[in-house]
């Protein structure tokens, strides 16, 4: 049986302030519950504010990226070390964010999923098509290619501890959610597709649902065998928003 996680992706959103807020409410609200891996991904500069938060908590950190180089001269980035001495053990890759508006290619992300799992850290790969790639019917090929780019690059067991959160770019921050029933199509394509390879690895890979989750559509969600959880974004800013989305998975 698969352990579903629901993770928060702040983006770049919050503030110390903010950060205290929440982390304190969902501490209270998420107390004893059981049977659903929980994260949150602040922006980077609190990582080691909201670590020291997250203490007494079995909440677990995340990051919003990592940068592919290891250590020397190439300023401003973050290596997979740094975040795992802050305390991070889930990092957020291939956002469809970050293809956009920082160019990431297919072949660059996996490079990032190979340094993450070098270094024991557990990907939260992002996959998911344009509205038009997926009103022309191109959805489970942009989803193959882009599973394919770690595949190919890896080998399909790099799967194994890691996550795939399938957002549909159209459903991002839009308010309109895939219906459960679009958004299970796609998840059992996914684990269908990686099967072929390896039915072990495709069987315990975590496939999450992203895109306009909140606390009115998650239980529907969350009912489909193959969603095993969310990535959300706007509603984990508010403590009791997420923490009804953590209780429905
Ligand atoms: P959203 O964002 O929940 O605000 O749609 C999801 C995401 O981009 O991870």
């Amino acid at each position: 049986m698969r352990k579903p996680l629901v993770m928060g992706n702040w983006k770049l959103n919050g503030s110390k302030q903010m950060a205290l807020d929440l982390v304190t409410g969902l501490k209270k609200e998420l107390t004893g519950v059981e049977g659903c891996d929980i994260a949150i991904a602040p922006p980077v500069v609190y990582l080691d504010y909201v670590q020291k938060l997250l203490s007494d908590s079995k909440i677990i950190l995340g990051a919003q990226n990592v940068d592919t180089h290891l250590s020397g001269a190439y300023t401003g980035d973050i290596s997979a070390a740094m975040l795992k001495e802050t305390g991070v053990t889930h990092v957020i890759i291939g956002h469809s964010e970050r293809r956009t508006y920082h160019k990431e290619s297919d072949q660059f992300i996996a490079q990032k999923f190979g340094i993450l799992k070098e270094n024991n850290l557990v990907p939260v790969l992002c996959i998911g098509e344009t509205e038009a790639e997926n009103e022309a019917g191109q959805t489970e090929a942009v989803c193959a290619k882009q599973i394919d780019a770690i595949i190919d690059l890896l080998g399909v067991k790099a799967f194994n501890n890691a996550v795939i959160a399938y957002e549909p770019i159209w459903a991002i921050g839009t308010g309109k959610s895939a219906t459960p029933a679009q958004a299970q199509a796609v998840h059992k394509f996914i684990r269908d597709h990686i099967a072929k390879l390896d039915a072990n690895v495709a069987q315990q890979v975590i496939i999450q649902y992203g895109g306009s989750v909140n606390d009115k559509n998650a239980a529907e969600l969350f009912t489909q065998p193959d969603i095993d959880g969310a990535l959300v974004g706007g509603a984990s800013l508010k403590a009791d928003a997420f923490a009804v989305i953590v209780k429905a998975a």
